[in-house]
């Protein structure tokens, strides 16, 4: 049974294309720049890795170019002979708990839903629109970001606003990176052998975009991101928590418009706003008084959102870094849990190493780096609504 996972970004298609029975990817493609006067295709199957410069207009090129290249290396003929394709959409609002199989209606309600993700669910019903064109008859299933918060108790996601902005608007917190906190909730039931139910943890999402989710007895209980992906931890471009007195004043007195403020907070805060640079890599090497600024705000926020999470969660079996910081810096990861709690040890040999568990035995908390899989994670939850349903 092979089942592809497209994620369509604004400018951008991950594709990847699995064979369930064998857990195997059979291949990886990433298109780069849609609709610039030049695009990338990076096809990876097998050891073999392949880099076409092209020009691709739009998604349904895209996706053409996709199946080209498929077909050409022998991989897949059409999409047509696929069990069924999946589609990450960022936001499913407060109506999609879970994966659902894509028809009309559930169309028109992820359109609904752009509003609350202006950015993200044009691009994801593109790839979804373009998907149903070239296989009409195979299942597309939309997994959402937001799913995995969407237990959430009430008290952590209504905001201390008037109430009839989330009974009028659905102005709430919604949280985001579910997939990947998801994925590496199950990995770590996995491995440190117990249940998911009853596994209580904390999960760091630490990449260019970044959010921390408390899960309790396998739920999540709480996340850093709110309303849209640009609440809680410092990231790459985008603010993270600020005093929402700074965008009145923005506006008010600086005279700056909606969009400029946008583009401020989205585009040009974060580490970027602070060191000039957003890559973690190059702003640890660059070291000098502004990059450490930023490294140590981003540091900050990680840590307060973990004593936050541990005020909240009763017993926490474990802490997991994961995404592009998170697996990769030892060093963030050693900033990050020093002086935390003195029952939480790091193993700083086991952290240098990149190991999957970097805590010491006597380690109240297990410390862990699991690398996250968000289209492995669509790609199982396809699979086992596909066993539900037929
Ligand atoms: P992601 O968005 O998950 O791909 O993560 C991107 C971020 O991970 C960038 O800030 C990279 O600089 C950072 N990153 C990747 N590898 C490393 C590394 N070895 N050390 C520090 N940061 C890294």
């Amino acid at each position: 049974m092979n089942i592809a996972v497209i994620n369509s970004g604004s400018s951008s298609i991950k594709f990847q294309l699995f064979c369930m029975e064998k857990n195997e990817v059979l291949a990886h493609i990433l298109v780069e720049k849609i609709g610039e006067s030049i695009s990338d295709m990076i096809l990876e199957y097998e050891d073999k890795k392949l880099e076409i410069i092209t020009v691709i207009k739009n998604h349904h090129d895209g996706l053409e170019e996709i199946i080209s290249l498929l077909s050409k290396h022998s991989l897949l003929k059409d999409f047509t002979s696929l069990s069924a394709i999946g589609h990450r959409v960022v936001h499913g609002g407060e109506e999609f708990k879970s994966a659902t199989i894509i028809d009309e209606n559930i169309i028109k309600k992820i359109e609904a839903l752009i509003p609350l993700a202006p950015l993200h669910n044009p691009a994801n019903l593109e790839g979804i629109l373009v998907a149903i064109k070239k296989a009409p008859n195979v299942p597309q299933i939309a997994v959402f970001d937001t799913a995995f918060h969407s237990n959430m108790p009430e008290e952590a996601y209504i905001y201390a606003l008037p109430y009839e902005m989330y009974e009028k608007y659905k102005i709430r917190r919604y949280g985001f990176h579910g997939t990947s906190h998801s994925y590496v909730l199950k990995q770590t039931a996995k491995l440190l052998q117990k249940n998911l139910n009853e596994l209580n943890i904390i999960t760091l999402h630490l990449g260019n975009g970044s959010s921390a989710c408390a899960i309790e007895n396998g739920v999540s209980i709480d996340t850093s991101m709110g309303f849209t992906p640009l609440e809680g931890l410092v990231m790459g471009s985008r603010c993270g928590d600020v005093d929402p007195a700074i965008i009145i004043h923005m506006q008010r007195e600086l005279g700056m418009s909606v969009d400029e403020v946008d583009k401020l907070l989205n585009k040009k805060s974060g580490l970027i706003g602070i060191c000039k640079n957003n890559d973690v890599r190059t702003i640890i090497e660059q070291n000098d008084e502004k990059s450490q600024l930023a490294i140590k705000v981003m540091v900050r926020r990680i840590k307060k959102y973990i004593g936050a999470y541990m005020a909240l969660l009763d017993r926490v079996d474990a802490v997991v870094f994961t995404g592009g910081i998170g697996e990769n810096s030892a060093y963030i990861r050693e900033m990050v849990l020093s002086s935390l709690l003195y029952e939480i040890e790091l193993d700083k040999s086991l952290n240098a190493q990149n190991s999957t568990i970097i805590s010491t035995k006597k380690s109240s908390v297990k410390l862990m780096v699991i690398k996250t899989d968000e289209e492995q994670e669509i790609a199982n939850e396809c699979l086992s609504l596909l066993k539900n349903q037929f």
